[in-house]
Order: C-alpha cells, then structure tokens, then sequence
C-alpha cells in the first residue's frame, strides 16, 4: 500500500467517524492526512532505542473479533480498527483469558493464567505484592493514568497498582440521541465521558511521557447513537451498531490527538477482554462459558509510524502475552515469571526477518458459579486453543467431566465435538489442560479476598450480573 493510499484511507476513516458522530463532536477538525512517517520492521526492532514514546492502551469491554470487520466480519463495523491494524500489527488468533471481567483483565495485567493469578471468584482480588505494567511504565518515568467504567476493575480488586491516577470520568449527559438496550445493564454514562477525561489529561500532560489505560463499555452496554444505527434493531445488531459506535468515539479522540502531533510518538494498544455470546449454543451474554464466541478477541499495536503492507502474527496469543510483548518491544522490564511470552519474535518473522514463528496456545477459564458468594461452591470451565483446535474440559453440577474438541479448520463456527475422531489430538491437549492445573502459584502467593459492601454489590449488579 503506497503512502498516499494510506493517508487517503485515513482521511475516508476520519471523515466517516465525523460524519456519523454525535452533533457536539462535529466541531472535531478532521486530520488532513495521517501525520504518521513510513515505517518497517527494522523500526519496530529499533522501537527499544526510542525515549519519546507514549502508551495508549485502549481497553473495549465485550468486543468480539468476529464482529469486527478486521477478523472478517461482513458489515463494517470497525473501520477505526482496521484502519490500524492494516497499516501496523494485528494478532489473528487471540484469545482472552476468561469470558468474565476479573478474571481475564488480572491475567492480561500480570501475564499469568487464571489458574495462577487466582482471581476466579467475586470477592477475589489481585494482592498488594503483585507487579504490574503500570508499575513498569512508572518506574520508567511515565505519567501513569486509568480511565475506567467497570466495577469489576475497580481499586478494591488490586487493579489501580502503579497508577497515579485512577478514576471513572465524570458523568456528562448526552440527551436523546444515545440508545442503551441491553436490558441487562443501568450503568450510568458513555464513553464519551473517557474521551472527553483523556483529552483532559492530554491536555495537561501531553507533552510529558505517559501511559494511558481507557477501559470503554459502551459495547457492552449496547450503546449507541442515531448515527450508528447502520445494522438493524434486532439484538445481535444492536451489538454491531454499538461496535461502529464506539469504534467513531475512539477514531475522534485519535483525530484530536493527531491534530496534537501525538500519534507520530505514540504506541496504541487496542483489545478486549471477552467476547459476547448470541445463542449460539443457547445462551446470550459472557461471564458464563469460554467457547470461541466469548474468548475471541482483537488484539492491534499500532506504531508511532505506518507499516504498509500492515503485519499480521498468525500464531494463537493470548492475554497474557500482551504487556510481555509491549514492555519487550519498548525495552522495558519483564513482568516476573509470567505465563504469557513477548511475540516480538513473531512479529519479526511476520515482517520476514528473525526465527520461524512459534505457534504458541493459550487457555481461557471460567468458575461457574462465580457471583454466588455465600456458597462458595464453584465449577471449573477451561478451555486450550492450539491453532486450529480448542478443547474445552467442563465440570458439571454433579461434579461429572465433559470434554469437547473442536476443529475450526473443518467447523468455523465450532459446534461439532470431534473428541471420538481426533482421539490423539485430544490426548495432547488434555496434557496441556493437565499441565494447565498443576501449574505453579504465583509468585506473590494466592489471590486476596476482599470485602465487599451492599453499595459496591450493586453497582456490580447494574454491569448485568447476578451476585448473591
Ligand atoms: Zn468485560
């Protein structure tokens, strides 16, 4: 792809984002062109000599890959993020370490798996003596800031470490034009309420170095505006209209940030972390299983530089991969002892330079039962991915074992257990799942449990959830 043909697909996806967004929004001055220089691989290796760069993370609670234009979704649901990924990096296979809140966003933050971070239950929590990104980006002299709207990530569960400041954005309200129908869910705001608290905080610290973390809900709310409603008013397009949405909401922020010549030394760090459910297999929502439909989720860097042709890493990541790659990438402190593996080296070799790629796995866990405090029973649901397969190992309510293999190669939408005809398969995954229960603890030790009160209680109720 030429540059010119980059810094047209910029403008279409800027001028589409403007065009469609909320009337306030209007005023948003489209960029001219992505400011951003060419790049190549040589430039991402050479990432780590750089001391001017920025980290935004951008967090999109319940985004599923498969709705999402970029992982091959008929409807254009997210031309911001494909904009990205097409001229930086995008990561095919990747898989959330839960299809619940906690427990996937503490895997992503420490690189371990639910087994070991222990964060599997409603009162579970991530201790004092864990290391965090922040920490890292900290410690490395960037001004740490979390903007975020899920209870589930609040500081009571340990998710505020290295942080200085942590806060939901204020409330602002938005009159008519926003729809909110998942019936399930009365949480207070919009996404415009990050936006417009990142702007602040660029506003005053844009010129420093500073590591951004924005965790969005609009997706899950099934928020949108009048001018997202481009797919229909059924429920499963309600979803994608709230993709598109926010999708706009995300592209106007990075346009402001553009227009403050950020994105020339910024890293975007855009995933989610879990899908959604639409009664595949007779259940809607997340939180609840982790077969492909709620494990599946993007994962994008996108370099203070455009890559053209875009890379794409094929081999199956995880979660717990991701601050292992980025802190790797800028030449920052490891995290300590993490289950999770830089993908540097495939992304090398996507760029076709470096070693053969590793294929790579990655788990997803669920407790069943997680929200029920008083009895304290719950059920493992866990589930390897390794390529194409995905086996999933479930513990029913009389403690009997279910297994399923699937095969996406032969069954895209993995529906059709194949345990009987790919018998061998099937042993080496259930060493993998063997391996995955005996892991090691952390190395902080076991998950904290906190308290927790009637008001905090139903703000975690109004995400959807029932807790008892
Ligand atoms: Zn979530």
């Amino acid at each position: 792809m030429s540059r010119e043909f980059s810094s047209l697909r910029w403008i279409t996806a800027t001028v589409v984002v403007g065009a469609l967004s909320y009337a306030a929004y209007r005023t948003v001055v489209i960029t001219n062109s992505d400011p951003r220089p060419p790049g190549n691989v040589y430039d991402v290796m050479a990432l780590r000599e750089r001391d001017d760069l920025n980290v935004l993370f951008i967090l999109v609670d319940t985004l599923r890959a498969h709705r999402m234009s970029a992982y091959g979704y008929e409807r254009e649901t997210s031309p911001m993020f494909d904009y990205l990924a097409e001229t930086g990096l995008l990561f095919r296979q990747h898989t959330a370490q839960s299809s619940w809140t906690k427990t996937s966003m503490a895997s992503l933050w420490t690189g371990l798996n639910p087994v070991r971070t222990g964060v599997l239950k409603s009162l579970h929590g991530i201790p004092e003596e864990a290391t965090m990104p922040a920490e890292i980006f900290r410690e490395a002299g960037f001004h740490t800031t979390g903007i975020w709207r899920n209870g589930w990530v609040d500081p009571n569960f340990g998710f505020s470490k290295g942080f200085e400041v942590y806060a939901r954005p204020a409330f602002r309200v938005r009159g008519e034009r926003f729809r909110r129908e998942n019936p399930h869910v009365t949480l207070e705001g919009t996404d415009y309420d990050v936006a417009e608290a990142a702007r602040e905080f660029l506003r005053i610290h844009g010129d420093e170095r500073w590591f951004l973390y924005l965790h969005m809900m609009d997706v899950h709310q099934y928020l949108y505006s009048d001018d997202s409603a481009l797919f229909g008013s059924e429920y499963s397009d309600v979803y994608d209209n709230s993709i598109h949405h926010n999708d706009s909401v995300i592209g106007e922020l990075l346009t402001d940030m553009a227009e403050q010549g950020l994105l020339e030394k910024t890293l975007i760090v855009w995933t989610s972390d879990h899908g959604e459910a639409f009664n595949e297999r007779g259940f809607e929502g997340h939180a609840q299983t982790v077969y492909r439909e709620t494990t599946d989720v993007p994962f994008l860097i996108s370099f203070p530089f455009q890559l053209a042709p875009g890379l794409v890493v094929e081999s199956t990541t995880g979660g717990v991969d991701v601050w292992p790659t980025v802190l790797d990438l800028l030449g920052l402190p490891a995290l300590p002892d993490a289950d999770g593996r830089s993908r540097r080296r495939e992304i090398l070799a996507a760029g076709g330079h470096g070693l053969a790629p590793d294929p790579g796995s990655a788990f997803a866990h669920i407790e069943q039962g997680w929200g029920d405090i008083k009895k304290k029973k719950t059920r493992p649901m866990v589930t390897v991915v390794d390529g194409s397969h995905r086996f999933v190992s479930t513990v029913g309510p009389d403690g009997e074992l279910r297994e399923e293999l699937f095969d996406s190669n032969a069954d895209p939408a993995e529906l059709e257990n194949v345990l009987d005809d790919e018998k061998e398969v099937a042993d080496s995954m259930r060493a993998l799942l063997g391996d995955y229960h005996e892991s090691r603890p952390a190395p902080w030790g076991d998950a904290s449990e906190i308290e927790i009160d009637e008001l905090e209680l139903n703000h975690l109720r109004a995400l959807g959830y029932k807790i008892d």
